[in-house]
């Protein structure tokens, strides 16, 4: 099992990868050739790719970098390989992928190679090959998702002799699937205390309740304890009428908070401290005109907007075009 990978529910049957163990053992690519043979023009491209300035790789007498041994039976890029196919590429491992694909296992990533070295290659060395399906893991869930490892052997020959062995593992596997709707989130709670319950219950029946102290009759609002005018502590309320005019806004652009955009699109949006005709004044989101159509002066009129099943807000909707 590779690093990072867990069995998926070990003990129950998964036909698929019955039918995917199956392929191994069969061969992925059967007397194939290597496009080129060994040559120097290659290894140069190599170690100047990988900054490797030894010697050994320069010169008469140069063998090619070990670790290049992929490199000499690569197919190229051309999505078809044509006429002069030399891949061997067996319907086997074909049959495979198929498999895999049609089963939802669409994405693929290389995971790690393992070589061995038998012999040197030299510059003019003709490059063959085969390759085996060695093995196909039981099914397995990583970070990217859930599929199945699948291992290719490739043993390498040089002008017909054993020159090594390169092991490749690739995942075939569902990716994890991302929500593609952005659930939007919702607004913060109002913290309802014994100061201001009495305007949260006035919400909801939809009255706005400006609370009058019953000394000074001065209205005040949001809610307070007490009085600033005159420091008595007793009050009742009167109700809004609803009709005000925008003393002040803003338009917030970022950092977009989609929670507070009456679009739910994450804005920009504007808010307002909307001055009511009691003279009171209280912020809220303007409704009805775009963003930018509204002005210092726009009248306004209050309604409740239902903003989850368990939240409603008062807002103010203009009353003209702005
Ligand atoms: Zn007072």
């Amino acid at each position: 099992m590779k690093p990072g990978a867990r069995d998926v529910r070990a003990d129950a049957p998964d036909p698929l990868y019955e039918q995917l163990a199956a392929y191994a053992g069969c061969p992925a690519a059967t007397a194939a050739s290597g496009k080129d043979p060994v040559n120097a023009p290659m290894i140069r491209h190599w170690c100047e790719a990988m900054g490797d300035t030894s010697p050994a790789y320069r010169g008469p007498g140069a063998v090619a970098p070990p670790t290049m041994l992929q490199a000499w039976t690569m197919r190229g890029l051309a999505p078809d390989p044509g006429p002069d196919d030399r891949t061997g590429r067996s319907p086997a491992y074909d049959g495979l992928l198929r498999l895999l694909d049609g089963a939802g296992y669409t994405s693929v990533v290389a995971t790690d190679c393992e070589q061995e070295y038998l012999r040197p290659l030299r510059p003019g060395d003709l490059i063959t090959y085969d390759s085996v399906i060695e093995s196909v893991s039981p099914r397995k869930t990583t970070k990217l998702g859930t599929g199945y490892f699948v291992t290719t052997r490739m043993d390498v020959r040089a002008n017909g002799e054993p020159a090594g062995t390169h092991r490749f593992r690739i995942l075939k596997y569902r990716p994890v699937e991302r929500p593609t709707q952005r659930k939007a989130p919702l607004r913060p709670r109002p913290v309802i205390n014994r100061d201001n319950a009495g305007f949260w219950a006035g919400v909801a029946e939809h009255r706005l309740l400006i609370q009058r102290c019953t000394r000074c009759a001065t209205l005040r609002f949001p809610w307070l304890p007490g009085c600033n005018a005159c420091a008595g502590q007793e009050w009742d309320t009167v109700e809004a009428s609803g009709e005000g005019t925008v003393f002040s806004h803003v338009v917030m652009h970022h950092p977009s908070f989609p929670a507070f955009d009456p679009s739910g699109e994450g804005g920009p949006y504007a808010v307002a401290l909307v001055e009511l005709v009691e003279g009171v004044r209280i912020v809220g989101n303007v409704v009805g005109v775009p963003y930018d159509k509204v002005r210092v002066g726009l009248p306004v009129r209050l309604e409740f907007q239902r903003m989850d099943p368990d939240l409603e807000l008062p807002v103010f909707r203009a009353s003209e075009g702005g």
